[in-house]
């Protein structure tokens, strides 16, 4: 789904955001969500009855333009998830009337209370046992969220559609009101006047002349979750192109109001083709090749993904593409619940800027990711969408969009543009995903195996995690006096909430006088120093030179102190060892990482005994090698220690005095 504008904050109740280290907790009760805001969701027992498995749904429905009404049969075939199973529920709102529910032609009793149909079924039912209940009801459907059902029109014509998402469907017929529970296929049958035109998911498979009406059979071959059900109804006119892939010639089916359908619009419809072959490049085949893609205009200001007839308010070139990429990305595989939404709408908003990539170039790819950018850093909370009873939580465009859509920016900057489109679509294609739901764990395991990488870092922080990396950048260097330059950088982070701070491969550039180097170094620090040799004299430095990291940088300096050169602590053996009556210690002292200025040094000697018998150092001093003298004139042979102390460092050393 995307809107023009961004989408306002339909139910602001903003929760504090509480984020917890243990993320296996955190996805423990992404089930339990806590409907304090929508009075409809109060009782359901989201998300839907957990003792049975949708197999089939047929919706077969009159719709009454003036009455404002619908009327029909909803057919639901499900699958027992326990034994004896002998009652379900359903979800449906209170404002719709239900005449009769049969079971295997018998009517049954049910009750119709707080949107739930309590029924009690004819026999009862082991597990993976099939069953088939029929629903005959008729009233005025409800229109919550973004309008899931309404009455509308364009041009003095009658203009009806659904907008189901994301709890909408009840609203308008009885169903399994979670994503979590796809159909494994579904017949959509519409009557309405011969005037009208109802448009619906799958291909179209007979028209029914009923005198002054018709009927539209639309069938489902795939599977398709409740909300992605949809009807688009007005006098349409249809303008069609073809997607030859391979064997395979499906129709592209463009349902648009009549006086909308200038030569104009054909020529950006025309576009939906080179979309469909570059995201089946991107990301496999399009899913529903079998069937149909197509568009049916609508009079809400925005897109909406249903599956293989994406209603559209408006055609523009990134909202075609964003609503195309979502047959792959929240249809064909769609998110378990709204918490994980990202896997919707971020894969969406990114397909857009790789769209554009496609056709216009890699700048333009930067320049619309750097436009998510700016809007991603005003997301609050979690990607994770902790508060799903609410809509405007949910469909906040800065995060489950915008940062959604940077987090699989910043995820190809790590594994790399080849790697990131094969995890793309080894996840599209994946036999338990496909066609099925999703949870962000599951896209996270396919990234991790198909690059090799441990990821955890990288989902735990930015989908789990709030905010975005503020670095202060500090470098420098000194000239080795052997062709070589020692240059440091210094990267430090403002302390964010949760996480404290992120762990990030960071590209560092160094223009120099021979010429452009970059190297990725492992940020895994609150501040953290690196180290480079350089062959040419450096002349300027730039962090993450690609944009590849949502980041805000307070400023890149030089770092103090940066004349001296790079030291590990170290207290080296004597020498010579035996000695008579001297002999050498050499020791180095390191530039602290966190402190740049002096410190305390001291080096002793003491007996076998403990007892101090010199003080060869004791003063501050800067990083370095040093080495110094010991003269043993004045003792005895035997075992001596010598000790080198700073303020964290500490190291003993044996020697023997042979007179
Ligand atoms: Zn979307």
């Amino acid at each position: 789904m995307k809107k023009l504008l961004s989408i306002p904050l339909l139910l602001f109740l903003f929760v504090g955001i509480i984020f917890s280290q243990q993320k296996s907790h955190i996805c423990a009760d992404s089930k339990i969500a806590h409907f304090t805001n929508l009075n409809k969701l109060n009782a359901v027992q989201y998300p839907g009855d957990e003792t049975i498995e949708v197999t089939y749904y047929k919706l077969d429905v009159r719709v009454y333009y003036d009455q404002k009404s619908i009327s029909g049969y909803i057919t639901i075939n499900a699958k027992s998830l326990r034994d004896s199973l002998n009652s379900i529920y359903l979800d449906l709102q209170n404002s719709l009337n239900i005449i009769q529910i049969t079971h295997n032609g018998n009517s049954i009793s049910y009750t119709h209370e707080n949107n739930i149909v309590e029924i009690t079924l004819y026999k009862s039912y082991d597990i993976g046992e099939e069953f088939s209940i029929v629903i005959n009801y008729n009233g005025k459907p409800g229109s919550s969220g973004f309008g899931s059902f309404e009455f509308s029109s364009h041009n003095g014509y009658p203009a009806i559609w659904t907008l189901s998402e994301p709890y909408g469907a009840s609203d308008w017929w009885p169903c399994k009101d979670t994503p979590a529970d796809k159909a494994d296929s579904a017949d959509i049958w519409i009557t309405v006047d011969k005037s009208l035109i109802p448009i619906s998911n799958g291909s179209l498979e007979e028209i029914i002349d009923n005198g002054t009406t018709h009927t539209y059979r639309w069938h489902s071959q795939y599977p398709i979750a409740q909300y992605l059900i949809s009807l688009a109804i007005t006098n349409y006119e249809l303008y069609t192109n073809k997607f030859i892939t391979g064997k395979d010639t499906m129709l592209v089916t463009h349902y648009n109001y009549p006086e909308r359908l200038n030569s104009t619009r054909k020529s950006d419809l025309d576009k939906t083709v080179t979309m469909l072959h570059i995201f089946s490049k991107l990301y496999g085949q399009y899913p529903f090749i079998k069937e149909k893609y197509g568009h049916a205009e609508f009079g809400w200001g925005g897109g909406m993904e249903h599956q293989t007839c994406t209603s559209m308010g408006y055609f523009g070139e990134t909202i075609v593409a964003h609503e195309l990429a979502h047959q792959w990305f929240g249809d064909k595989i769609t998110c378990k619940d709204w918490h994980h939404i990202w896997l919707n709408e971020g894969f969406a908003t990114y397909s857009e800027s790789a769209y554009l990539e496609s056709v216009y170039g890699h700048d333009r790819y930067q320049s619309n990711m750097a436009g998510e950018m700016s809007s991603a850093k005003n997301a609050s909370g979690s990607i994770w969408v902790q508060d799903i009873s609410s809509v405007g939580q949910i469909f906040s465009s800065s995060r489950s969009y915008a940062k959604g859509a940077v987090v699989l920016h910043m995820l190809r900057g790590i594994v790399g543009t080849e790697t990131f489109y094969n995890i793309m679509r080894t996840y599209a294609a994946d036999s338990s995903l496909a066609y099925n739901v999703a949870v962000t764990e599951d896209f996270q395991k396919i990234a991790e195996s198909v690059s090799g990488m441990d990821l955890d870092y990288f989902f735990f922080e930015w989908i789990y995690g709030a905010n975005y990396p503020k670095y202060t950048i500090g470098w420098n260097y000194t000239d080795a006096g052997d062709g070589t330059y020692l240059t440091k950088v210094r990267i430090k982070q403002a302390v964010n909430s949760s996480p404290k701070y992120f762990t990030m491969p960071v590209e560092l550039s160094f223009k120099t006088f021979n010429g452009d180097t970059t190297v990725t170094v492992f940020n895994n620090a609150q501040e953290e120093v690196f180290y480079f040799n350089l062959n040419s004299l450096p002349l300027s430095f730039n962090f993450d030179p690609n944009n590849k990291i949502l980041k805000h940088i307070f400023e890149i300096t030089d770092v103090e102190d940066a004349n001296t050169n790079i030291y590990n602590f170290s207290l080296d053996q004597n020498y010579p060892n035996p000695f008579n009556p001297s002999t050498t210690i050499k020791y180095s002292i390191p530039r602290s990482t966190d402190n740049y200025s002096v410190q305390q040094v001291q080096l002793k000697v003491f007996d076998i005994l403990g007892h101090e018998v010199s003080t060869l150092v004791n003063k501050q001093q800067k990083a370095g090698n040093y080495e110094v003298q010991f003269d043993a004139s004045n003792l005895t042979s035997g075992i001596y220690f010598y000790k080198l102390t700073t303020g964290t460092f500490s190291e003993s050393r044996k020697m023997i005095l042979i007179k």
